[in-house]
């Protein structure tokens, strides 16, 4: 039987269980979903059926591109390389700012997705030379069965894998997920409850868990990001907190990045975020201890670059996603000073040229 005829596009989820009165209860994030037969969770793809709960994206995405591994955004995790992207439909999230917002609130998943099977999406991204597949666009944490099988297939031919998670699981499937993870790059989306509660109907507080599990109890390469939106999260008081925060709890190899936010989904009159706040908070986080902090969705080629944090001397210079210069020895310290510089590199920078590429997986099926 050939790959796409074994295809499977529906599983049993795992972390559920059955309440008293029938209803079948999702345990994999903090909403605890209570279904009724039929019904969907928050996230629309976990769906009771039968008195047991399916995924109902198993081998479905949305689509794939070949990215640089920065855009993830990821600086210190096989910097230059190409990463193989994909994700699926839905989000336990509902971010009023989202920027996939037409597919982690997708309903039409049958007509958006193309099959995709844990062994073809590995197979492409070997053929396609990239270093890693990437978990992303929307929240893995939704389609962590499919998100695990792939990881399995990827790690047999010795491909990582990462996630772009907002970082909002509950305690068991978390140990679980990350066990087949090499790199995440978590949102830290602000640093109040009011925020979450507001603008993403979430919660702080299981996100820095997250954080804490991830640094505390596993090796998986860790980088955080925040979304600068002003008026809402860019206060100076609460980058100071956010900041001593990481350097006290997750260290100060911890990277951080802050992005620029446009106008977007159901936030359209907000401003984009000026330049300046972006460099004052990579000002504050860097007085407070943080050893290594970029500014993205701008151009700014001294918040992209990656700096040696005893001699400051340039370890990696880059223009938006392309490495442009590299000052690492083979085994990972300053040229000039010899100090480590944290993170999983290779001898060399990959070589991809920075730009994305879609990918049609059809072609290598
Ligand atoms: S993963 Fe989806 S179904 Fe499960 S608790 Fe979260 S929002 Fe509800």
């Amino acid at each position: 039987m050939s790959d796409s005829s074994q295809h499977q596009t529906e599983s049993l989820a795992r972390y559920w269980t059955l309440c008293d009165d029938g209803r079948v209860q999702c345990d994999l994030c903090f909403r605890h979903c209570k279904l009724k037969d039929g019904q969907r969770g928050v996230c629309f793809v976990r769906q009771a059926h039968n008195q047991q709960l399916i995924l109902t994206t198993y081998g479905r995405s949305t689509g794939f591109c070949v990215d640089p591994i920065e855009k993830k955004p990821l600086s210190h995790f096989y910097p230059g390389s190409a990463v193989l992207s994909f994700g699926t439909a839905g989000c336990n999230l509902k971010c009023k700012f989202c920027q996939n917002w037409d597919i982690s609130t997708a309903n039409d998943i049958e007509l958006r997705s193309v099959k995709a099977s844990p062994e073809t999406i590995a197979r492409t991204a070997a053929k396609l030379k990239c270093r890693s597949v990437a978990f992303t666009y929307n929240d893995p944490i939704v389609f962590i069965e499919y998100a695990i099988d792939v990881a399995r297939a990827c790690h047999e031919r010795g491909i990582k894998t990462v996630a772009v998670t907002s970082g909002e699981i509950n305690p068991e499937p978390r140990r679980e997920f990350f066990g087949h993870i090499d790199a995440a790059n978590v949102d830290l989306k602000a640093f109040t409850e009011r925020f979450y509660t507001k603008l993403c109907g979430g919660n702080l507080k299981s996100v820095l868990d997250t954080l804490i599990y991830l640094k505390r109890e596993t090796s998986v390469w860790l980088e955080l990001t925040t979304l600068l939106i002003p008026g809402e999260n860019d206060t100076e008081e609460e980058i100071e907190a956010m900041t001593k925060w990481v350097v006290a709890e997750l260290g100060a190899e911890v990277p951080m990045h802050f992005t620029a936010f446009h106008p977007d989904w159901k936030m359209l009159d907000i401003p984009p975020t000026p330049p300046h706040t972006l460099t004052l908070a990579r000002e504050i986080a860097l007085r407070n201890g943080v050893r290594y902090v970029y500014t993205g969705n701008v151009h700014d080629p001294s918040g992209a670059a990656t700096f040696c944090h005893k001699c400051g001397a340039v370890l990696i210079g880059r223009d938006w996603h392309r490495v442009t210069d590299w000052n690492l020895t083979p085994d990972s310290r300053c040229r000039q000073c010899g100090a480590e510089c944290a993170g999983c590199f290779d001898s060399t920078p990959g070589d991809w040229n920075g730009h994305c590429q879609p990918v049609r997986l059809d072609d290598f099926v």
